[in-house]
């Protein structure tokens, strides 16, 4: 299909005028095309091809899709642990949802009702970092709000010092926040809560409808789907930095990539966000938290479902956390196999990765070969001993396994990715960009699809992050 075909539809309108307000989007001066993602015109069936100049009038708000009429929606949140009871889409303009469920929406698109004292824009660096990592957790199998493309511009955007504008357009099957709940919840406008749950139900959750408690099914659902998010964040070294709950997904997904990382070296406490003095966010808080955004969400379903069944379902998360988190790593370490002691085994791992500082994720590609010979993981550790038990232990745990060698490299190669965005690979290719060379992106934009696959162009990216960049925070400034 074609752009000029794509069709809209706007139900988030359907919803009465306190839940979103139509807005105009302001174009930016002098836009051009930076890059779109092929798999992400794919899933919504249009050929990009050709269409690039259909495209960033689009994007710019020269010209509509069919059937667009631009909206931001208006939620609240619980930011650092504070109410704030009303923040809504300052710099996203949503277009529509597509008819096999994609909302539509650009952020950096200009001022909104709810921009506060923002500009409603969005600078190239922070675009670019949206843009590759909606499509990198993608390739990593984690659930996300996607990408379709990223403009750039010579509009000057103020932050510490001048910046461009940029623009995403990005797609989700839900824009919905928990925050979007709360907003009502502390209006005591229940009938809206009513019709907000309805909304998402139809949304993220059709299969739900019509059965007894089923905002109750919902509720439990969210909690099951938000620990296994949970899981694969903590699993792959994903610190998302910012977990204020307008920023918490209805539907289970990562949505609003802000000042987040992976983990060079494993660090429990690493923390991403500048800004996060405290480490609210730090990476080994998050299943915590997401429980926590969890219980705030439960308060402002309490209108409509019964508290004491919500509580009871979210009790839950710290088992359903575990089980899939444990599912998840024991695929890492290529067991297939259960056993009672590999909880522990795994601590143990983590202890010498702390104290020895070994990168994260470069570990466990190279123990997805492991084949007896410790050389290339001991010369990680400036202690060797430590790694070297641990291996030994490592090895007679494989033997329960009873498996062949090749078919466990097999699996484990395709769990622990090779690549994965870290944020001083982020920062060369908006090195280049700023400079006006966009191969930065498109190189990256080709690991984030193919992660595990093996790129010897890339193989500097594949090694531990070099000392000089590793574990840097960001500001929250974009
Ligand atoms: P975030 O932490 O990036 O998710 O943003 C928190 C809130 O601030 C959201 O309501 C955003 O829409 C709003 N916001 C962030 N940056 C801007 C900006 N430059 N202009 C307007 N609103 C913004
Ligand atoms: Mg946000």
């Amino acid at each position: 299909m074609k752009l000029q075909e794509l069709n809209v539809e706007m139900p988030y309108l359907e919803l009465e005028d306190e839940f979103h307000d139509k807005t105009d989007i302001t174009p930016l001066k002098d836009p051009f095309l930076i890059s779109y993602s092929l798999d992400a015109a794919e899933l919504l069936g249009v050929d990009l091809a050709g269409q690039e100049e259909l495209l960033v009038k689009i994007m710019n708000g020269e010209t509509h899709l069919k059937g667009s009429e631009p909206f931001s929606m208006c939620y609240a949140g619980h930011q650092f642990g504070y109410f704030v009871p009303r923040l809504g889409d300052g710099r996203a303009i949503n277009l529509g949802r597509t008819e096999n469920n994609w909302n539509l929406q650009l952020k950096g698109s200009g001022p909104t009702l709810y921009s506060r004292q923002g500009d409603g824009r969005a600078v190239l660096r922070s675009s670019i970092r949206e843009y590759l990592m909606s499509e990198a957790m993608c390739g990593l199998h984690i659930a996300t709000s996607r990408a379709l493309a990223l403009i750039g511009s010579d509009h000057d955007v103020a932050r510490e010092k001048w910046e461009k504008g940029a623009i995403v357009l990005r797609m989700s099957t839900s824009w919905v926040r928990f925050g979007t709940f709360e907003y009502f919840y502390a209006k005591k406008k229940f009938d809206k809560l009513e019709a907000l749950a309805d909304y998402v139900m139809d949304e993220s959750y059709p299969h739900l409808k019509g059965r007894d408690d089923a905002y109750f099914l919902m509720f439990e659902e969210l909690v099951d789907r938000t620990a296994l998010l949970l899981a694969k964040w903590q699993g792959v070294g994903f610190n998302h930095g910012v977990m204020n709950t307008d920023n918490m997904s209805i539907a289970g997904l990562t949505i609003d990539y802000g000042p987040y990382a992976f983990l060079d070296d494993y660090d429990f406490g690493y923390i991403c966000n500048h800004t996060d003095t405290h480490g609210r966010y730090a990476f080994g808080q998050q299943p915590n938290v997401a429980q926590w955004n969890l219980s705030m969400l439960m308060r402002a379903l309490s209108p409509l479902v019964n508290i004491e069944r919500m509580q009871e379902a979210l009790e839950k998360f710290g088992e359903i956390y575990s089980g899939y988190y444990m599912g998840f790593m024991r695929k890492k370490l290529g067991f297939t196999t259960e056993d009672d002691d590999d909880i522990s085994v795994l601590r143990w791992l983590f202890s010498i990765m702390q104290q020895e500082s070994i990168d994260y994720n470069y570990f466990f590609r190279v123990l997805s070969r492991y084949d007896g010979d410790k050389t290339a993981l001991l010369a990680l550790c400036e202690l060797e001993e430590p790694l070297s038990e641990w291996l030994d232990y490592y090895e007679k745990r494989l033997e329960k396994e009873n498996s062949e060698a090749e078919e466990r490299h097999k699996q484990m190669l395709a769990t622990n990715p090779k690549y994965v965005l870290k944020n001083y690979m982020l920062q060369y290719a908006i090195d280049k960009a700023e400079r006006g060379d966009f191969s930065g992106v498109a190189e990256l934009l080709m690991l984030a699809r193919t992660p595990f696959d093996e790129h010897e162009a890339f193989e500097s990216f594949a090694k531990p992050s070099p000392k000089s960049v590793k574990n840097l925070k960001l500001s929250c400034s974009s």
